[in-house]
């Protein structure tokens, strides 16, 4: 789903980066169920020029998106979520036969990071891409750059 900027190890296909003690296998997307945009209700920040390239992908203007598809909550901008009975889910999460995120090639910055988020480290339930460094993952080991 989110999908991180990293590097990545060309023979394992994990992306370490500098500065975190664990890996992000992309691989795990496939499978997992898009649990970093669903599950407990939580903020997904929005800046302005973000909300212009959303609002040109989706083919509208950023007004009737700001009504659409964002709250406001202490003077920022969020993507709105809703309850599918059993979470909150993002409402850009789609559910259907495959499960994907409507506005992936424009997805926020703070969706692209994920799980290599500089103020908290997603918990490993939470994310099944996760990797820890350790000497038995193979290409455990630092990459320059990040
Ligand atoms: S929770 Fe992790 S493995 Fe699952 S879609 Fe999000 S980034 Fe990918
Ligand atoms: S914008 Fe896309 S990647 Fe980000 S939380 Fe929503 S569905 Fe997930």
């Amino acid at each position: 789903m989110t999908s991180c900027n990293g590097n990545k190890d060309q023979l394992t296909g994990i992306i370490w980066k500098s500065g975190f003690d664990f890996g992000f296998n992309p691989a795990a997307c496939k499978t997992c169920g898009g649990r970093c945009c669903r599950g407990e209700s939580g903020r997904v920040w929005v800046d302005a020029a973000e909300i212009r390239e959303i609002a040109r992908f989706l083919g509208t203007n950023t007004v009737d998106l700001m009504q659409s598809h964002l709250q406001r909550i202490d003077n920022r901008l969020s993507i709105r979520e809703q309850w599918d009975g059993e979470g909150f889910r993002c409402v850009f999460l789609e559910c259907g036969a495959e499960v994907r995120c409507a506005i992936y090639p424009v997805r926020p910055r703070q969706c692209r990071q994920y799980p290599f988020w500089s103020r908290c480290r997603p918990p490993a339930e939470e994310c099944p891409g996760i990797v820890s460094r350790t000497p038995e993952v193979p290409g455990g080991r630092d990459v320059a750059g990040g």
